[in-house]
């Protein structure tokens, strides 16, 4: 589940004939200082970021000898600090059921992570419903209902086609009927068509607010790791779609660096309140800021 590691900008290394130095060391210079902004970009990091935290690096260490074991724990160490405040489960209100809207592009893995949360939900001792609200993909709903079986937790589907806003009024009517503790709502992901979808979601926030106006309690925006920098550019947008609480990143098994999560904590400090690392039920894990930032280190 590491992202993989960035490599070290290393100093040169002696000719072959030469006898190993005991430390390699190099003095900090503004190559130096480059060659690391390049890692950190290439990492997935973003160029303002990159920039800001090289700086921090080399501030007070220009022209002194450092190795790479040092740069590599003091990025390790400028990360995880950077990280730390985002860092946060998703919060568990007194407030029943506790309403939990789930927004992303298609694909990001937002029905894989609400069968996740249930799962984990359930297994805590919640009840936990789920409603189907992404009403115009057949296939979507489907993929939800095999997910809600596998948690062991009932999914609340509509007519394809049907008004969201409609099912998820149903929805939060049956969990309080019920007692559920949580109640999942999936959203459609049409970025295409962005005014539509708008509309959608406010409805379906204007909706739900009739039956509780304190909902909903957490707005949870999921994203793939393997856009990379496009991961900034839709929490922009749908930080104008929504009013998102925090953040679920996906898919940070594979090959993707997950360098963004720390261009996405600089940017925007919304809580990352998990990470997918890949396509099993309890393959979500707490995001752990110095574990992630060893493991982008190497
Ligand atoms: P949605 O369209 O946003 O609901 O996305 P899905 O939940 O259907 O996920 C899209 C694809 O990504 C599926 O093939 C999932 O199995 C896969 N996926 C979701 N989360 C992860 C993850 O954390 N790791 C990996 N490797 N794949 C994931």
């Amino acid at each position: 589940a590491a992202p993989t590691p960035m490599p070290m900008p290393t100093p040169t290394p002696p000719a072959p004939s030469a006898a190993p130095a005991p430390t390699l060391r190099r003095v900090m210079d503004d190559a130096m200082l480059e060659s690391l902004e390049e890692v950190l970009i290439a990492a997935d990091m973003g160029v303002d970021t990159a920039l800001r935290v090289s700086a921090n690096i080399a501030e007070g260490r220009m022209g002194r000898k450092v190795s790479t074991n040092e740069i590599k724990r003091i990025l390790a160490d400028e990360i995880a600090r950077i990280m730390e405040p985002v860092a946060k489960p998703l919060p568990i209100y007194p407030k029943r059921p506790q309403v939990v809207l789930v927004v992303g592009v298609n694909g990001s893995g937002k029905t894989t992570t609400i069968g996740k949360l249930a799962s984990q939900f359930k297994a805590a001792g919640k009840s936990v419903v789920i409603a189907a609200g992404d009403t115009f993909r057949a296939a979507a709903v489907e993929q939800l209902q095999v997910w809600g079986d596998r948690a062991g937790v009932p999914v609340l589907t509509a007519p394809e086609g049907s008004d969201p806003a409609s099912l998820a009024f149903d929805a939060i009517k049956q969990a309080q009927a019920s007692g559920a503790d949580l109640l999942m709502i999936d959203t459609a992901g049409r970025l295409q068509n962005r005014a539509d979808l708008m509309e959608e979601l406010a409805k379906i926030v204007r909706v739900i607010r009739k039956v509780d106006e304190t909902a909903p309690h957490n707005t949870l925006l999921v994203l793939d790791a393997t856009t990379g920098q496009n991961a900034l550019s839709q929490v922009e947008t749908f930080r104008k779609l929504a009013d998102v609480s925090g953040l679920v990143m996906t898919k940070l098994d594979g090959t993707a660096k997950g360098g963004v999560l720390v261009a996405l904590a600089d940017k925007f400090g919304l809580p990352i309140h998990a990470i997918g690392v890949g396509e099993q039920i309890d393959d979500l894990a707490p995001f752990d800021p110095e574990e992630f930032a060893d493991a982008l280190t190497g």
